[in-house]
């Protein structure tokens, strides 16, 4: 079905309610393994009667203004709480029922370990703690996506300003980026009023659970599985071991390729002299390049991209009121996933298609699935789909770009290094928050200013700049609406440059690995499915090592 065909019709906590009632008698009532089975396919129906709540959140994205949907989003920001409960009580009755081997066996271990990590994780006591959350992260969605800047005496929407911060002439891009970051300072007050009561809510909802801190419940709740926050640990330092250096090469490369004496924070998102590569054509074109692009990576990925297109599962133009940022999701009751994106008329087009055409790939690639549950994955599973999709796309550039295709591949590999230094920065300052939340405001600024020193300790700051460098976690939607998804990113870095060290060995067997990688991911955790690719665990000791000796000889 296409995505503007898709009825929506509300789905009241009443109705779900009644349905997941239903359910636990029926699991309950269960007394042989084809009942047991019978359970799974009902609960099933009920995921697909829940579908109406996924397409109000995009089509209330697609809009933050429109009354109709932000008042159905305030409704199921109201009752997703209370779901979670239903949807947690099903899982209890499941583990505990006389059959729980049975279901173990048909969903699989490792969906079964998600299962018990997200009872651990859960707790009705903390209801109103989420409901107050989510209140707050709708405070904040619409504070972001309706941010405005002053510039050039106008009053223009902040996400406008992306594209002259990239202005091949200098004096464009210091203005836009002044413009933008005097739009943060604008909302900083309100912004870190947000996060501190982001903060003192989730300190309290872990206090609630029995943990020492936040940290620990996050742990559960992003299914970090095979690993613990030690590994993550030891992952960072290696990071700052292995990364900064090479991230300064390429830094001090940049500078040098682009002829300026000292590269501040407005010369960040411009990599060539005359300017970052263009898409060569308005959306229409980059759709069609998108298309082209699936279909030379792959057959697999060609058909992905058919289905895609042709359903229109996806809302890539900018406009003023939009939620910013990109993301793919899914519609369970269509089988189907959606990307949602905001063209801005850079390179971050053509990235942005290939990276949530990843996620978009792996539900795919599922999609058929008779057992939903084995289609689950962990966050950094889907994005090592994602990240390393971008370096499978990267040869096809040309399509995009015309003659400009490499610059983009050398632009890309170059923000592939700082992403995984910027990733363990959030990750670390994170761990600090949560573990102190009651730091004041100006306390986490100063975390914040200490780990740009330890992460990027070859940046230049202008004394303006230097003012206000401990706010720029603020701009980084994550920290707000998914804690601790950050070193997920790092994780899946790491593992897409493995993929892209083993393109340039052998193009077919990586994308073979690549698909064996995506078909493992459902059963098995993520250490297990790298292995199962023949890829290095990140956590590996000189995994880090190897994989910088190889990208300074492509430098
Ligand atoms: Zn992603």
């Amino acid at each position: 079905m296409r995505f503007d065909e898709m009825p929506y019709q509300r789905v009241t906590y009443e109705e779900a309610e009644a349905a997941y009632q239903a359910l636990f008698q029926s699991l309950q009532a269960a007394s042989c393994e084809a009942d047991c089975l019978a359970v799974l396919k009902e609960h099933d129906r009920l995921t697909e009667m829940l579908t109406p709540i996924d397409l109000c959140y995009v089509r209330h994205g697609m809009n933050v203004n429109d009354p109709f949907y932000a008042g159905e989003q305030a409704y199921y920001d109201e009752i997703g709480p209370r779901l979670g409960e239903l949807q947690n009580r099903f899982y209890r009755l499941l583990a505990e029922s006389p059959f729980s081997a049975f279901f173990e066996k048909t969903v699989g271990a490792f969906a079964f370990r998600l299962i018990l990590s997200g009872l651990e994780g859960y707790d009705s006591s903390i209801i109103p703690l989420q409901q107050e959350e989510n209140a707050l992260l709708s405070r904040y969605n619409q504070l972001v996506s309706n941010a405005r800047a002053d510039y050039r005496g106008e009053r223009v929407s902040r996400s406008s300003l992306t594209r002259d911060q990239q202005s091949a002439d200098r004096k464009v891009r210091k203005e836009a980026y002044h413009a933008a970051i005097a739009s943060w300072e604008e909302q900083r007050g309100e912004l870190e009023e947000i996060y501190d009561s982001l903060v003192k809510n989730r300190a309290r909802q872990a206090e609630l659970m029995g943990f020492p801190s936040f940290v620990e419940l996050s742990y559960l709740r992003m299914n970090r599985i095979g690993y613990a926050p030690e590994d993550v640990r030891c992952f960072r330092e290696q990071v700052k071991a292995y990364l900064v250096p090479v991230a300064a090469s390429l830094n001090e490369r940049r500078r040098k390729r682009l002829g300026l004496d000292r590269l501040y924070s407005y010369d960040g998102g411009v990599f060539f002299p005359e300017g970052n590569p263009t898409p060569l054509g308005d959306e229409a074109f980059c759709l069609d390049m998108t298309r082209r692009m699936f279909a030379d990576i792959s057959p697999e990925t060609g058909k992905y991209i058919d289905f895609m297109l042709d359903r229109g599962l996806y809302d890539v133009a900018m406009r003023d009121g939009k939620q910013s940022g990109g993301y793919c999701t899914q519609f369970e009751a269509y089988r189907t996933p959606f990307i949602f994106a905001n063209f801005d008329g850079t390179s971050e087009n053509a990235y942005i298609m290939s990276h949530e055409g990843g996620h978009g790939f792996y539900f795919y690639l599922k999609r058929n699935e008779e057992i939903r549950e084995r289609g689950w994955y962990t966050p950094e599973m889907a994005e090592t789909h994602a990240m390393a999709m971008e370096f499978f796309a990267a040869p096809h550039m040309e399509l995009f770009f015309g003659s400009r295709g490499e610059d983009y591949r050398a632009m890309h590999l170059e923000k592939a290094v700082s992403l995984i230094l910027y990733e363990c920065q959030q990750d670390e300052f994170q761990q600090l928050i949560y573990e102190q939340p009651g730091l004041t405001r100006q306390q986490r600024n100063d975390v914040w200013a200490r780990l740009e020193q330890d992460y990027f300790p070859f940046r230049e700051y202008t004394e303006d700049e230097r003012k206000q460098f401990g706010s720029r976690w603020q701009r980084i939607p994550h920290l707000f609406l998914w804690p601790f998804y950050a070193i997920d990113y790092a994780l899946a870095q790491v593992c897409a440059l493995q993929f892209a060290k083993r393109m340039s060995e052998d193009r077919e067997q990586a994308w073979q690995s690549y698909l064996a990688f995506c078909h493992a991911c459902g059963n098995h955790s993520f250490p297990e499915a790298l292995d199962t690719a023949g890829l290095e665990n990140p956590f590996a000791p000189d995994s880090l090592g190897n994989l910088m000796n190889w990208l300074q000889t492509r430098l």
